[in-house]
């Protein structure tokens, strides 16, 4: 089967790399001059930064099928991660637990409850708790119109009460609600939990993004650079086009924004609500330290969402992500100094770059309505969808995948 990518961030290069495995003719169009999407690092003259704090999980397919790429040099590592909040008093600090850990609470309620929205599913633990995050979680944007869904990505999907790991235990024993709301630090469970490997690409993503393009042009897939693809109804037809040159008629996957189409099909518009973030990357005055580690940030007064400590190209590293508040590079710099040394980490930061970024990973309830919708409709148009309403990449691989399967069963039968 001919089969044409739209997009070649790391979901559509999986799908290259799947598809021509099981001997498909695969072309890939990308926007851009360069593939890798928002994995690729931030490039500071010589100095290379994860942008963001994106892991491959060990033990996926995809880690599998990047893992046999010629040039591709994956580190795999004990799955580090904790949390850092104030939302109830004093800063607490908790390894082993990347979402909110509640402090001196022994009364673990959880409330049956809708849960739609954001604001419904927080609402539902006991008002302390609730009103906590709420306040907290507000600057992600009206929680009473996001799907309830973005929980898991926000790290709000579950809260881990410390002092009352017994009760915890308890309780999500009492009900799958009360067990998806309430969260245990993988050494709590009885018996403990492993810790997980995960794995990043050694010399960063981008020189990941160039073996693999490599491999792609080795096994005869197309690859298209600065190929902007764009949407055309004709005639009830659906149409693709670069530079007004119409692509062929083969099966299309469109692992880009779905803003365009999703109009152009389904008439409505996607909110998506767009996020201003920064990503502010700088070097550390410590030596390599081998394993990575990454806390997530629930402060009052800071812009931080998540701190990621890391080696790359032999020095140590770290990548902040948070809000645009409007707060200078030497502000944040200052901020972050002093967080790391109430954390006890013994360094400091010595260079830095600040890089901002919108992000659009945020659902509202419309939305998800509009992407089903979509997904339903670009059947008859024989598009597969990207998987966007799954926020995981292997999510949206597997999704676009298994649609795939639908597509070329029913293609099968035709014929
Ligand atoms: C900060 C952050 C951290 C994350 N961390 C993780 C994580 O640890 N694990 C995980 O599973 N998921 C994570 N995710 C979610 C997941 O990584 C992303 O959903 C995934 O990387 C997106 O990859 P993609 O290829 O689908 O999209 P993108 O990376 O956005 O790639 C889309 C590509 O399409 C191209 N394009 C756009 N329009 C067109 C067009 N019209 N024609 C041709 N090309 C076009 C773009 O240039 C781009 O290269 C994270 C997301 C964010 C924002």
């Amino acid at each position: 089967m001919n089969v044409s990518i739209v997009g070649g961030g790391i979901s559509g290069c999986l799908l290259a790399l799947k598809f021509s495995d099981l001997g498909h003719a695969v072309s890939l169009y990308e926007a851009s001059d360069c593939l890798g999407g928002i994995c690729r690092d931030v490039q500071v003259g010589e100095n290379l930064f994860f942008s963001n704090c994106q892991y491959l999980n060990v033990g996926a397919e995809s880690h599998a099928l990047f893992k046999r790429v010629e040039g591709v040099d994956l580190f795999e590592f004990p799955h580090r991660y904790g949390s850092v909040n104030d939302l109830f008093g004093d800063l607490v600090i908790y390894d082993d637990f990347a979402q909110v850990v509640v402090p001196g609470q022994s009364d673990v309620t959880v409330s049956d409850h809708d849960n739609n929205t954001v604001a419904e599913r927080l609402g539902a633990y006991e008002p302390v708790v609730a009103d906590a995050l709420l306040s907290w979680a507000k600057r992600f944007g009206d929680l009473h119109n996001l799907d309830a869904g973005n929980c898991t990505h926000m790290q709000l999907g579950r809260v881990f009460y410390s002092d009352a790991v017994e009760r915890v235990r308890n309780t999500k024993e009492e009900s799958p609600w009360a067990n998806d709301m309430l969260g245990l630090p993988r050494h709590l469970f009885e018996p403990p939990l492993a810790v997980q490997a995960a794995a990043l690409p050694a010399h960063g993503y981008n020189n990941f993004f160039d073996a693999i393009h490599t491999e792609m042009v080795k096994r005869g897939v197309m690859v298209h650079l600065q190929a902007p693809v764009t949407p055309r109804m004709i005639s009830g037809k659906l149409e693709f086009s670069v530079r007004k040159k119409k692509l062929p008629d083969d099966l299309k996957v469109w692992c880009a924004n779905p803003t365009a189409l999703a109009h152009l099909v389904t008439g409505r518009r996607l909110e998506m609500p767009a996020m201003s973030c920064f990503n502010l990357v700088a070097t550390l005055d410590i030596e390599p330290e081998g394993v990575p580690v990454y806390y997530q940030t629930f402060l009052r007064d800071s812009p931080f969402l998540r701190i990621f400590k890391y080696d790359l190209q032999g020095v140590s590293k770290i990548t902040v992500e948070g809000f645009d508040t409007g707060r200078s590079c030497g502000e944040l710099i200052t901020e972050l100094n002093a967080l790391i040394r109430r954390m006890g980490w013994a360094c400091k930061v010595t260079s830095e770059h600040l890089v901002l970024q919108k992000r659009y990973t945020l659902l509202t309830l419309s939305d998800k309505e509009t992407l089903s919708l979509l997904a339903s409709s670009l059947a008859e148009h024989a598009v597969i969808p990207g998987g966007w309403q799954f926020y995981g990449r292997d999510e949206k691989v597997k999704a676009a995948f298994s649609a795939f399967q639908c597509a070329e069963a029913s293609s099968c039968a035709v014929q």
